[in-house]
């Protein structure tokens, strides 16, 4: 049976197509405007952070909390001033240049005068055995997130980007000894990044090798790493407390593909300092336009402009004629019908 699009009537001020810190925190905004927004959240809601153990980076929770339990705090905090949620994933996005933007969930389609994308970015992925398996047991995709719960320990950093540095210097002030592994000889990273961390004695170099797979020990967690030389194919076991891939972000943009200015990395264009894209009515925040910081503060900060610019974008539109004559045509009618 072919599913057939149900088309909501109501026009909504604002949809927000994401829910994570950034989307969260837009729609936190964008209710206390009374915008009441929408937020297509998502099937797995709280984006990157619901991946996540221990968040200790963020202000205001001197004693961590638990990345499900404050995405689920910043997401009763919008809820509290009227935001509603739809908890499944946006299928398709028509993205309009000061019109009617429309976001489709499966058969309903919802419209609204203004649209904030807040899909994130996910990190790239290895594909290899136990790489999904020991996430949050000793494998993971952020550094500056972790790398204080592997004081003492091995570990490595798996990639040869800036972002692999950046990572290995950050971790290697906890680690006891930290392996960089790249697939080949030659890092694509900065000079100074690579500079910096040849200068730290902690950090020994291993190329040109590629993980195949990660090991588990009897408690579950991480114990080593099987290696393949890129070029031989020799193989090679790395004991490790922990590892982290920074091979490396991807924008969740494949919606807007098209319709919207992105990058050549897919990451979708907006006017800084403001969070307004090509279209007008159209706002992008958090990840989605951000490869650079990535982190959650900076993406609820983000979600903070595009409300904002939301609100102001709305704020300055002409009013809806259908709306300004829908309530006063009865009027009229009933008054020339009474005369
Ligand atoms: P990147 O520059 O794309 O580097 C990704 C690295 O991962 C490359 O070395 C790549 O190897 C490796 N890689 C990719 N897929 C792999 C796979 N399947 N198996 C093994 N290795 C794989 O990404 P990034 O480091 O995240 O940086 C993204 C952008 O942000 C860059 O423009 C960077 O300069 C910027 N950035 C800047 C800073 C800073 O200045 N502080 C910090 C972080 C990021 P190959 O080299 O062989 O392709």
């Amino acid at each position: 049976m072919s599913e057939e699009k149900q088309e909501n009537g109501k026009v909504e001020n604002l949809i927000i197509a994401g829910g994570g810190p950034a989307g969260y925190t837009a729609a936190l905004y964008a209710a206390r405007a009374e915008l009441e927004p929408l937020v297509i959240e998502g099937f797995q809601w709280g984006g990157q952070l619901q991946n996540t153990t221990d968040v200790e980076n963020y202000p205001g929770y001197p004693e961590g909390v638990m990345g499900p339990e404050m995405m689920n705090e910043f997401r009763a905090q919008a809820e509290r001033f009227g935001t509603r949620f739809i908890t499944d994933d946006a299928t398709e996005v028509e993205l309009n240049d000061g019109g009617i933007q429309t976001v489709t969930v499966g058969k309903d389609t919802y419209r609204a005068k203004a649209v904030i994308l807040s899909m994130g970015a996910e990190p790239k992925r290895l594909g290899v055995p136990g790489e999904m398996e020991l996430g949050g047991r000793g494998v993971s995709t952020c550094g500056v997130c972790d790398g204080a719960f592997f004081k003492g320990q091995d570990v490595a950093v798996i990639g040869g980007g800036d972002s692999a540095m950046e990572d290995s210097i950050f971790v290697s002030k906890f680690a006891k000894k930290l392996t960089s592994i790249h697939r080949r000889d030659e890092y694509r990273a900065s000079k100074i990044m690579q500079e910096r961390a040849r200068n730290r004695e902690n950090i020994e170099f291993l190329t040109p090798y590629v993980p195949v797979e990660f090991v588990a020990g009897d408690d579950g967690k991480i114990t080593n790493i099987r290696l393949e030389h890129a070029e031989t194919g020799e193989e090679k076991d790395l004991e490790v407390g922990g590892v982290f891939i920074a091979i490396g972000h991807k924008p969740r943009s494949e919606l807007v593909k098209g319709q919207v200015d992105l990058d050549e990395n897919g990451y979708v264009v907006v006017t800084e300092p403001s969070t307004k894209t090509n279209l007008a009515g159209v706002f992008a925040v958090g990840d989605l336009v951000d490869h650079t910081y990535r982190q959650a503060v900076t993406a609820a900060g983000s979600g903070t402009k595009g409300a904002l610019d939301a609100e102001w974008y709305l704020r300055d539109m002409p009013p809806d004629p259908e709306e300004h004559w829908g309530t006063n045509t009865g009027a009229i009618v009933q008054a020339v019908e009474a005369k």
